[in-house]
């Protein structure tokens, strides 16, 4: 019964939010069946920190969401990621993005992904440095089984919500400069920043895609008082 309450709180979120933002669940440490009431409120996204908790979550949940990558993806967990997941958000060097096509390949599969940008190097220990986004994207949009379609950035998690404002202005102009260079096969389309502490900001910034743990699943009290 306690799930109805989350589907409520779920559903006010949605509704709060425009119309042309995406949350992506963040699925850490939570139930097959908290997955399922915000599935059922219409979040149609899972974003995932390793391929081992996607893997069990997958035998109960089966295939009828839409898995994402979001976080530090090693060399050694690409095949299986490769089969588990719709979109990767964390490509952050030419190799990684090398074995997850090699391994498309193989499962003749085209794997949309997201370049990740380290856009903090204070708090970020992953991602690629700006400077070098451009590269990375040129080199993915030459690989037969990658799509890129966008940018992803973690940003601070905690602390003061307009902290994460620069790192996310940053990341957006990145993500335009990238757009305008008409990179083939690439088409800039999803801009993943904002996390429970600061999507509001994210999205004045210009995320269209946020990935949302904390207060998708723990406003059980604030509905109910
Ligand atoms: C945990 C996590 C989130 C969500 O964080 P919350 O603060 O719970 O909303 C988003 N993105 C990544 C990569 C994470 O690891």
């Amino acid at each position: 019964m306690k799930h109805c309450v989350l589907k409520q709180s779920v559903n006010r979120l949605i509704n709060e939010l425009p119309r042309e933002i995406t949350i992506v669940a963040v699925a850490k440490t939570r139930s097959v069946e908290e997955l399922d009431a915000v599935k059922e409120s219409g979040i149609e996204i899972l974003g995932f920190n390793y391929v081992q908790e996607a893997e069990k979550m997958c035998l109960q949940f089966g295939s009828s969401a839409n898995w994402h990558m979001i976080g530090h993806l090693q060399s050694n967990k690409v095949k299986r990621a490769v089969r588990l997941f719709d979109m990767i958000e964390t490509v952050d060097s030419m190799k990684l993005a090398y074995l997850i096509s090699r391994q498309c390949e193989c499962f003749e599969k085209v794997m949309p992904v997201l370049i990740e940008i380290n856009s903090g190097k204070e708090f970020c220990k992953t991602g690629v440095l700006p400077e070098d986004a451009e590269e990375l994207a040129k080199y993915i949009s030459k690989l037969p089984n990658l799509k890129l379609q966008g940018l992803m950035t973690m940003g601070p998690r905690f602390g003061n919500p307009e902290d994460a404002r620069q790192y996310f202005r940053n990341t957006k102009e990145i993500f335009n400069k990238l757009n305008r260079l008409l990179i083939p096969n690439c088409e800039m389309k999803y801009l993943s920043m904002g996390m429970s502490n600061n999507y509001h900001v994210a999205i004045e910034e210009g995320a269209n895609l946020i990935r949302l743990g904390r207060t998708l699943f723990e406003q059980k009290e604030a509905v109910l008082s």
